[in-house]
């Protein structure tokens, strides 16, 4: 096929011309959050500019547009991951509410004491914390799908977990530390074939993968704009209708109500139900511009560049000495993981900030899958179809003159050498 047109790309993303402590920004943080398009930026601007208004369709003509912008990025991001109807789009603040939103009203409801909630090994605190708190408030009980040494999930261990007690699987599609991609259409079916709903964390799925939601049975699927080079602060509950339906709601308030007294009140149907107050207008119309300017380049062409691109990271980091790989399990996105001997991490994450270069380093809210390979913290690029070969390999030649330097350092001090 036709080269990635990379550089084309990168001129739509104002902020890459950033000159960050002198240099050109080197933006390799894309698992915590991505860049914005000028077609995003401008989609809000114009929103306030000609549409800005509450969002109750009759009232008057800007209500009117505003409502339907609104609704149309619902129906944008139905399309996206194909679900069957806008009617199963919730929007909520971001993966971190949807998920509380799933443990508060469908996990409250029918969780009963001594039912099992399943959760992998590498989840996000996110898809960690809400079913520790809804078991402490139900008696269910939370357990582990474990990993193996590549940091893919062990399948034969899951199926032998699952039982008539099993309620609730709650597993990300990808691992936002190691960028596994688990298997989990396959785990979808053999979650259903025990009777338990599945809840897929997408936060860093949506960017690198296409997604299907009704062609893999997902019961709950959540994400947020924010990594889909969208707007902060708003994100995306995808349910299936039935599930919405039989769901009490969230949060009371405006907009969610059909009619209320003082005795009583009666709610709307999802996904106003889940939508009390006024929402984040302006940022739902923003993802919705997103996913356009997404699709406009099209999932195809962004995953085979950004496979190329991990490949060629792995390869030059390999060639320093004293680094090691976490997550090497074949099915990947592009979020690579690491630790260099003799280099703490914040050192790594301090020499790249001053060379323009932004990557993360910590516990990435994934404590127990750091643990899992005996470490608290690393450091994580992770790449975007606007990174470059370039780029990579200038982060390179900071780690590898970091690493000399230490070697230079011992030599001069060898009673700073420790074994
Ligand atoms: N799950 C995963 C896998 C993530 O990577 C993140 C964001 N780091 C979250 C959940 C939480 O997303 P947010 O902070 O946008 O709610």
């Amino acid at each position: 096929g036709k080269p990635f047109p990379v550089h084309a790309v990168r001129r739509d993303f104002p902020i890459l011309s950033e000159k960050v402590n002198g240099k050109d920004l080197i933006w390799l943080d894309n698992a915590a959050t991505t860049q914005k398009p000028a077609a995003v930026i401008n989609r809000i601007s114009q929103y306030y500019l000609h549409e800005n208004s509450n969002i109750h369709r009759g009232a008057h003509t800007l209500a009117a547009r505003a409502t339907d912008a609104y609704e149309e990025a619902r129906s944008k991001v139905c399309k996206f991951i194909h679900a069957s109807s806008p009617r199963e789009i919730v929007f909520v603040r971001g993966t971190t509410e949807a998920i509380n939103l799933v443990a508060n009203t469908y996990g409250k409801q029918t969780l009963q004491p001594e039912d099992e909630i399943l959760v992998s090994c590498l989840e996000h605190h996110a898809n960690i914390v809400p079913w520790q708190m809804i078991s402490e408030e139900t008696d269910a009980k939370l357990r582990v799908i474990p990993i193996d040494d590549h940091g893919q999930i062990q399948l034969d261990e899951y199926e032998k977990m699952l039982n008539p007690k099993t309620k609730l699987v709650c597993v990300a599609h990808v691992s936002n530390v190691l960028g596994t991609i688990t298997p989990i259409a396959q785990m979808t079916k053999m979650a259903h074939a025990h009777g338990a709903k599945i809840l897929v964390d997408g936060a860093q799925a949506v960017s690198h993968l296409a997604v299907d939601v009704t062609d893999c049975d997902y019961d709950f699927y959540v994400f947020s704009g924010h990594k889909l080079y969208g707007p902060t602060g708003i994100g995306v509950l995808y349910a299936k209708e039935n599930l919405l339906k039989e769901m009490p709601p969230y949060q009371g308030g405006g907009n969610m109500i059909q009619d209320v007294t003082f005795e009583s009140t009666q709610y709307k149907v999802a996904p106003d139900r889940f939508e009390a107050g006024t929402g984040n207008i302006a940022d739902a119309v923003g993802l919705g511009a997103a996913i356009d300017y997404v699709e406009s380049i099209g999932m195809e062409h962004i995953c085979r560049y950004e496979h190329s691109l991990l490949e060629h990271s792995m390869e030059a980091l390999h060639k320093i000495q004293g680094l090691t790989f976490l997550g090497t399990a074949e099915d990947k996105t592009s979020v690579i993981s690491f630790i260099i001997d003799g280099l703490s991490n914040d050192k790594i994450g301090n020499a790249l900030s001053k060379e323009g270069i932004a990557v993360r380093t910590g516990h990435h809210c994934a404590q127990p899958v750091l643990r899992r390979f005996g470490m608290e913290t690393s450091v994580r690029p992770s790449l975007a179809f606007y990174n470059t070969k370039e780029e990579i390999d200038e982060m390179v030649r900071v780690l590898i003159r970091l690493k000399k330097g230490q070697h230079n350092f011992y030599l001069q001090n060898p009673h700073f050498m420790v074994y």
